[in-house]
């Protein structure tokens, strides 16, 4: 069954991070949910944004996280990452880097430098996912996905393809491991592709649409920028796009447990904010130059 639509929303009024993200958010602070969408946390999005060339470092510095993932998804320019783990990479149009910061990790996130001196758009999302009290304290990993990684299912006769970044499609699994189940599908869908989602009931489900138009289980065409909240009362999402059109689907089983957020940290409780606050300033988080 079909689930029905609960809300279309924009994110916030862009802000930014660092001086190289300029960013809308859509949850949580867009929304008066915080776990509506768990597993997933928070989505930044970097709408496309023309970017002059510089010779200098453009982003965000070295700062931690404990607690969660972070998921950068690439579409235009290219981001460039080091962590304190000893992890690092470029993420380009099409690929996808899946931290885990876990028990904790320092890094920080720049507009890579060949891309910076040239200038150019960058348009990118950037997503929290929580992490179960059982894997708050995990090691931290790191999973960088290119193109090759990524399954690419088409639909509908070739109107439309399914990137599978987490979770599965059809018979496609999911480049990235998870710790909770999370599909996480880049669809790319020509004008009247039509693709069928289906998810458990349970699962916190949304459509953001960052390119054309479409069209999800009856709503209205929903244009860039919109974000698509559906009911938990049915399995399936059918998207159609009326455009050419990219949007990214969001399906995962949420984590039943308290939460508490304290800027870049987000754990069980306060208790555990405190701690991860004093092991922060305490060096255990290894250490990073930017
Ligand atoms: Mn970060």
């Amino acid at each position: 069954m079909k689930r029905g639509i609960e809300r279309v929303f924009q994110g916030t009024p862009e802000h930014w991070v660092g001086d190289g993200f300029h960013v809308s958010n859509y949850f949580p602070s867009a929304t008066d949910f915080e776990k509506r969408m768990s597993p997933f946390f928070l989505l930044d999005y970097q709408k496309p944004e023309a970017y002059a060339p510089t010779t200098r470092k453009r982003g965000v510095g070295t700062h931690p996280h404990r607690g969660f993932e972070t998921v950068t998804v690439a579409y235009q320019g290219s981001i460039a990452h080091r962590d304190s783990a000893g992890h690092g990479g470029v993420i380009r149009p099409g690929e996808v880097q899946w931290m885990t910061a876990g028990g904790g990790v320092l890094h920080n996130e720049y507009h890579e430098q060949a891309f910076a001196r040239a200038g150019g758009v960058l348009h990118m999302i950037q997503i929290w996912v929580n992490l179960p009290r059982r894997d708050k304290l995990t090691p931290a990993k790191y999973q960088g996905l290119t193109t090759r990684d990524i399954a690419e299912v088409p639909v509908d006769g070739g109107k439309g393809l399914v990137r599978v970044i987490s979770g599965s499609f059809e018979d496609a699994k999911g480049a990235a491991s998870t710790f909770t189940p999370a599909h996480m599908l880049d669809l790319r869908l020509k004008p009247g592709g039509t693709v069928r989602l289906p998810t458990p009931k349970d699962f916190n489900t949304a459509l953001l649409v960052l390119q054309g138009k479409v069209k999800a289980n009856g709503s209205k065409p929903a244009s860039a920028g919109e974000f698509i909240l559906f009911k938990n009362d049915g399995d399936e999402v059918v998207a159609e796009a009326v455009e050419d059109s990219i949007a990214l689907f969001l399906s995962g089983a949420p984590i039943e447990e308290p939460l508490v957020h304290y800027g870049p940290f987000v754990m069980n409780s306060v208790d555990e904010i405190n701690q991860a606050v004093e092991d922060f300033n305490a060096g255990k988080f290894g250490s990073l130059t930017d």
